[in-house]
């Protein structure tokens, strides 16, 4: 039995479905999970000996790859001071300041530890400043784990059909109101049968990777902009995933639409737990202390994790790479779609900054609906083609995949001639 195994064995004993998060367990795609034990670069290692290149990337995070000497070293710097005070420090008001002056519409900005509670303290703050209780979100979007989320989300929920779940009161459930992405002709239905007046926000992630990747069409951004300013509802961009990824400033910088509130994950943390959420002055104003809408965090702005945040927006902005990762990206979705050609198999692939995905589809994909008609067994056959050869893609049709500036001219020349003989030999 190899090593992975007999953990996973061990895992499933003592953690629910032996993962602390879903996605990672393959329950959607068969077999078990490879154990992970070290990454450099663009791979990671498991603990039975075997290598891959790694498109997964901690599901975004590590755009500068693993284990980057530089991160690495502020982490160790941070460490010898001391891991957490619960109390202010210098390098949250640094990052504060090289975010607020990088990020559009983020005047002020407040750090949290996750994706999920970013989100969730920018609609409660969306709430408390409009007095309004309802939200709209798009299906297959996905904006972490918060009870008025988990209403037709995208990740895991996507991946295992849930439309809702089980542990959210209906009373809250009900506030949110899902809807189909990048259709503004819903959204405008929605705010006249409910009236516009009852809306405290729309979120939305502006580039959507929880369904896989699928873009906003030209002008949706845009109108849903002007209907929150038309109606006073806050327009919340959940970039926790395309923010450092589809440009520095996210997809409000590469869409030239500004967000009331936008929140952050991922790439903000260089691999450790933050999160953030930041926007207008007026609109963070009502946060305590400040204002009345309550909002904490024992570890939040947590030294550590800031200094690895802090680096790795550095390096980001010094090595100016997104055009580059957006170029890596391109390089190997071409191959995707040449060699899924030649095999007579069906392949849409996308790239937006360091995000790649790929639907086995005849059509662009515009929308979840969209998503879920894409043939399943064609991902199967190469997320299994892929893993034996040493290529580790997300373990689901859902999800986006990721370039780190590690993704060289080799690593990608080995990649694509492992999805060659993928296609080659497994269709
Ligand atoms: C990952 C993700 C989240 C949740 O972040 P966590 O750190 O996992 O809680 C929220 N929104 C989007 C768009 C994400 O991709």
């Amino acid at each position: 039995m190899s090593k992975s195994t007999e953990l996973v064995k061990r895992a499933e004993f003592v953690i629910p479905g032996g993962v602390n998060s879903p996605v990672r367990a393959y329950r959607s795609v068969g077999g078990n999970p490879p154990f992970i034990c070290r990454g450099e670069g663009a791979r990671i290692f498991d603990v039975d000996g075997n290598s891959y290149i790694d498109f997964v990337c901690s599901w975004g995070p590590l755009i500068h790859g693993h284990n980057h000497p530089k991160i690495k070293g502020a982490i160790v710097r941070a460490l010898e001071d001391g891991t957490s005070f619960g109390a202010p420090t210098e390098i949250e008001v640094e990052f504060a300041e090289l975010l607020t002056g990088i990020l559009p519409g983020v005047e002020m900005i407040r750090f949290v530890s996750s994706g999920t509670e970013a989100t969730m303290s920018a609609l409660r703050l969306a709430r408390g400043a409009t007095g309004r209780d309802r939200v709209i979100k798009f299906d297959g979007c996905y904006h972490g784990h918060a009870d008025s989320f988990l209403v037709q989300a995208g990740s895991g929920v996507a991946t295992f059909g849930i439309a809702g779940s089980p542990g959210v009161p209906n009373s809250l459930a009900e506030l949110t109101i899902s809807l189909p992405y990048n259709s503004l002709e819903s959204v405008e239905a929605s705010l006249g049968e409910f009236g516009a007046e009852t809306f405290a926000a729309i979120i939305v992630e502006p580039v959507a990777g929880n369904m896989g990747l699928v873009l906003p069409e030209a002008g949706f951004l845009e109108g849903l902009r002007k209907l929150c300013d038309i109606h006073g509802i806050v327009l919340i961009f959940d970039e926790v995933m395309s923010g450092f990824r589809v440009a520095v400033g996210g997809a409000a910088e590469r869409f030239s639409v500004t967000p009331d509130l936008a929140t952050y994950g991922k790439v903000i943390g260089g691999g450790l737990p933050v999160g953030a959420f930041g926007g207008k002055k007026e609109l963070m104003s009502f946060l305590a202390p400040m204002g009345p809408v309550y909002q904490a965090g024992t570890l939040s702005g947590n030294p550590l994790a800031m200094a690895a945040g802090k680096a790795s927006i550095e390096l980001l902005l010094e090595d100016k790479s997104i055009t580059r990762l957006e170029t890596q990206g391109r390089l190997l979705t071409d191959a995707l779609n040449k060699f899924a050609a030649e095999s007579g198999i069906e392949i849409v692939s996308t790239v937006c900054g360091g995000m790649f995905g790929f639907f086995f589809s005849g059509d662009r994909v515009k929308s979840f609906a969209d998503a879920k008609e894409s043939n399943q067994e064609n991902f199967l056959r190469f997320f299994h083609g892929a893993l034996k050869r040493g290529l580790y893609f997300p373990p689901s049709a859902y999800e986006a995949c990721f370039m780190s500036s590690c993704h060289d001219k080799l690593v990608l020349e080995e990649a694509i001639s492992t999805i060659a003989s993928i296609f080659r030999e497994d269709f």
